[in-house]
């Protein structure tokens, strides 16, 4: 997909950490791994960013995505929290990035299946 398209309305659109002064050299592996898909441009809605994730969505893509992520091992508190290493208080939960959250969408409304998902991992 295309990356201006992708940073408009999965960074910018979906993700707690676009700072849009900042050019990311370093990309997330959910934002990469949508650079490899072919998904329609309108699958998404707008409101689809307030929607929350099921949590076999969310455990299906940390497995697939996060372990392979350049910011697994550092700079990621989701993922941080999901080995157990928990940086907020247990009320505090952190999000994951733009990319699992736009991908998770993705698949809940299967505008994308896990095969296709798989294919470009
Ligand atoms: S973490 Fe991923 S979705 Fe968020 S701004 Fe960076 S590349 Fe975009
Ligand atoms: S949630 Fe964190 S580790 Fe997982 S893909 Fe996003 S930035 Fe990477």
């Amino acid at each position: 997909m295309d990356k201006a398209w992708l940073i408009r309305n999965v960074c910018a659109g979906f993700c707690c950490f676009y700072k849009p002064e900042k050019d990311e050299e370093l990309a997330c592996k959910g934002f990469l791994v949508l650079e490899d898909l072919t998904l329609r441009q309108d699958a998404i809605a707008a409101n689809d960013r307030e929607k929350l994730l099921r949590d076999d969505t969310m455990n299906d893509l940390y497995g697939m995505l996060c372990k392979t992520c350049p910011f697994f091992v550092d700079g990621c508190d989701f993922a941080a929290e999901r080995r157990g290493e928990g940086t907020k208080s247990a009320r505090q939960v952190s999000m994951p990035c733009g990319g699992i959250l736009f991908l998770g969408v993705c698949l809940e409304r299967g505008s994308i299946d896990i095969k296709a998902l798989n294919g470009v991992i």
